[in-house]
């Protein structure tokens, strides 16, 4: 059987859905969002077919019997949980030459439901000839997800713009080709993120012919784990044309990246910067000048001890628009990967992120602040000046069995979780080969550790 997907306007056409259980409630609520012309004939309604005919959404008839004359000039759709009426409707429908549809019986039927993809105007419709719904679901999730729910304002925006273009430009060659570079360009991406006016300037820069921007997506990548990306985060990390990429950035993370993308290397191991700050500042500016679709993948939120502040600041200072797109912080990832909740009722009201390496290369850290009662400590960076924090937090008068947790590798299939007192967590750090990258926890809800602990 061959199905051709086609189109169907549908403010004027009528339909007639027999039944009134829950195939045909799924049918009718398809069917609302594209016609108000739906009667439903059935003896008794699904609870949430009633309130759609008490808000005069849809029609109810509870018999034909008199009426048989209303299905002229209508599709049908016969959804009745009885295989022989489902038939008997199918049969009447084909006498009065109306198109049928029958749940569970394409073979019988004149059009069949596909899975929608509603970004109106664009509509996205999955079909597997009703041989394997579970596949289409699937693939409607697959797909929808990859689609920003912001396409209905892209739609919008490129039809005005065809219209622009097909009044300026009579060359159907040149418009096609000048299709191809708007939609490559920044353009697209800029909508999407409800930037209308920049997108508007790049058009107008590109139409004039002019060289312009590309864009800088300054994305989190999480701690490690790829489940743990944000949906936004994977649709641009598939669109860069270059990446510039750190050492917390998962290998698994990176497969996601266009397969054509130039891939660059900028982490740094502590204090050993591969490429000085400054110089990324400028790469990612310089790139995005050359009208390329930069992307700047950093491990955890690029806003949390990740420097993401400094570098989006030269792309303001030179007008390169960017995107920051937030990414899980290690804080996060950790904590629920360990089973170590960083609040809770019993044990922690507020929760405090420092870091362990500061500028200098000293952890001079605010002490007094951070032996608060009910405070959860949360260390990035801490794991060699951890033995140092601890005496520090011990001398400034935090008890020295307040428990301690180290999370290695947080997230990762490689996750380990050490849990200690502050008096003895340097000899576990003496123990035992503990790698970075590792975050530490302090505070009495690493108690909970043992209870909750549930990845590995
Ligand atoms: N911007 C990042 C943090 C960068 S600082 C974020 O929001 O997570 C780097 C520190 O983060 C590391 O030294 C370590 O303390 C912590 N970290 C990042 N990923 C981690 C992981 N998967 N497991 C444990 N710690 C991690």
């Amino acid at each position: 059987m061959n199905w051709l997907p086609l189109l169907h306007r549908s403010d004027d056409v009528k339909f007639i859905i027999f039944g009134g259980g829950q195939v045909a409630q799924r049918k009718v609520q398809t069917l609302i969002k594209f016609t108000t012309a739906i009667t439903v004939v059935a003896p008794a309604l699904d609870a949430r077919l009633v309130v759609l005919a008490k808000e005069n959404k849809i029609q109810y008839i509870d018999s034909l019997a008199k009426q048989a004359h209303v299905l002229a000039g209508c599709r049908i759709v016969a959804a009745t949980d009885d295989t022989a009426a489902n038939q008997q409707i199918a049969d009447w429908a084909k006498a009065l030459s109306c198109p049928v549809s029958i749940a569970d019986d394409p073979a019988s039927s004149d059009f069949i439901f596909p899975a929608i993809i509603d970004r109106n105007p664009v509509m996205i419709a999955i079909s597997s000839a009703s041989e394997s719904p579970a596949l289409t679901r699937y693939l409607r999730n697959q797909l929808d997800a990859a689609l920003s729910s912001r396409i209905p304002q892209l739609a919008r925006f490129v039809a005005t713009l065809r219209r622009t273009i097909r009044a300026s430009n009579s060359d159907s060659k040149q418009r096609q080709q000048l299709w191809r570079t708007l939609m490559s360009s920044a353009m697209p991406n800029l909508v999407l993120a409800g930037k209308e006016d920049q997108a508007r300037q790049v058009c107008d820069q590109v139409i004039a012919g002019k060289r312009h921007h590309g864009e800088v997506f300054l994305v989190g990548a999480g701690p490690g784990d790829p489940d743990l990306l944000t949906l936004k985060a994977v649709r641009l990390i598939q669109q860069a044309d270059i990446v510039f990429y750190d050492r917390l950035v998962s290998p698994a993370i990176l497969e996601y990246c266009n397969s054509k993308a130039e891939m660059h290397y900028v982490g740094k191991a502590k204090a050993n910067h591969a490429v000085p700050q400054a110089d990324i500042n400028q790469l990612l500016a310089d790139q995005a000048k050359l009208g390329k679709t930069v992307l700047r993948l950093k491990g955890g939120d690029p806003f949390i001890f990740g420097r993401g502040g400094e570098e989006i600041e030269l792309l303001a200072e030179q007008q390169v628009p960017f995107q920051v797109v937030p990414g899980i912080t290690a804080a996060s990832g950790c904590s629920s990967y360990a089973g170590i909740p960083l609040t809770h009722r019993d044990y922690a009201q507020s929760v405090r992120f420092v870091t362990g390496h500061l500028k200098d290369g000293t952890a001079n850290l605010p002490w007094h602040e951070l032996i608060h009662p009910q405070q959860t400590l949360v260390i990035y960076m801490g794991l060699t000046g951890i033995s140092h924090i601890s005496q520090e937090l011990i001398a400034h008068g935090m008890s020295a069995d307040t428990p301690i947790a180290l999370i290695e590798k947080g997230t990762l299939p490689e996750q380990k979780v050490y849990t200690s007192t502050l008096a003895e967590i340097a000899d576990v750090i003496a123990n035992n080969a503990i790698s970075a990258p590792t975050l530490t926890i302090i505070g009495d809800v690493v108690k909970l550790h043992e209870k909750l602990n549930w990845h590995n």
